[in-house]
């Protein structure tokens, strides 16, 4: 395996000079079978999570809005001494066309020394964050292209798959 790229500086950077790329790439991928590609994400996204550290990265909740469930705004509201009216009020932008609530703050306020201050308590949407270890990637593109530019895991994940399935760049 290539050496990753984990400067989030450069990986921003190659976001944008690879945008038309990597919208060749989903196309290309969408004529893949479905399990093959899981298979191969699956094995490459452990191996990928084993040499990054996300302790020392934080670039997702610098630039990320995380989606909330009512029941985690109440433990979020409760960690603030808030009541959960008061809370969503500081804290919380509603998506309507969707029916999602997110955290509105970027970075998150969790967020200190690159470090996450409610880890244990912290959203469901954080945990499963970067959603590369869900099934069916070839549907989940757009939002892995969105991803591309912010973390370290998907983009490493992104450019290994090109270079296994010999897309041409
Ligand atoms: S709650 Fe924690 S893990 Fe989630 S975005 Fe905020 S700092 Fe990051
Ligand atoms: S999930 Fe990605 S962006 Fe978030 S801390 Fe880990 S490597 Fe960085």
């Amino acid at each position: 395996m290539k050496p990753l790229e984990i400067n989030i500086e450069k990986i921003a950077r190659l976001a944008e000079q690879r945008e038309d790329e990597n919208y060749r790439f989903r196309v290309f991928l969408k004529g893949q079978e479905d399990d093959k590609i899981d298979i191969m994400v699956h094995k490459m996204d452990k191996e990928i999570r084993s040499q990054i550290d996300c302790k020392e990265c934080g670039n997702c909740c610098i630039h990320l809005h995380p989606s909330v469930t009512d029941e985690e705004i109440e433990t979020l509201s409760r960690l603030d001494h808030h009541t959960p009216i008061e809370y969503v009020a500081k804290n919380i932008v509603n998506d309507n066309s969707e029916n999602m609530k997110y955290l509105k703050d970027t970075p998150c306020k969790y967020l200190h020394d690159k470090k996450c201050s409610i880890y244990l308590e912290r959203p469901e949407d954080c945990k499963s964050y970067p959603h590369t270890q869900n099934d069916h990637f070839i549907h989940r593109t757009y939002s892995m292209i969105d991803n591309y530019g912010i973390c370290p895991i998907v983009f490493n994940l992104f450019e290994q798959l090109k270079m296994e399935l010999k897309f041409k760049k």
